[in-house]
């Protein structure tokens, strides 16, 4: 079945990948990674000082980008 992770979910009643909830128990120098069939979104990653990132997969290449915990609450 597809998933979608919280950021592009379309609707509440499918099997969403909670970011903000993975976020929250990842623990320093961790990460997670999931898949989300709904945009690039593929990991999260936390850092020894406590910053999350969020790992991209764009034109086959990972990227990290900073994000706050705020901004992976859902809508
Ligand atoms: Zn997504």
């Amino acid at each position: 079945m597809a998933e979608f992770c919280s950021q592009c979910s379309p609707q509440q009643s499918v099997d969403v990948i909670n970011l903000y909830e993975i976020a929250i128990k990842l623990k320093e120098g961790q990460s997670e990674s999931f898949y989300c069939s709904g945009c690039n979104n593929r990991t999260l990653f936390k850092d020894e000082s406590g910053n999350i990132y969020l790992g991209k997969i764009i034109d086959g290449v990972g990227h990290l980008q900073p994000v706050k915990l705020d901004d992976l609450k859902p809508q």
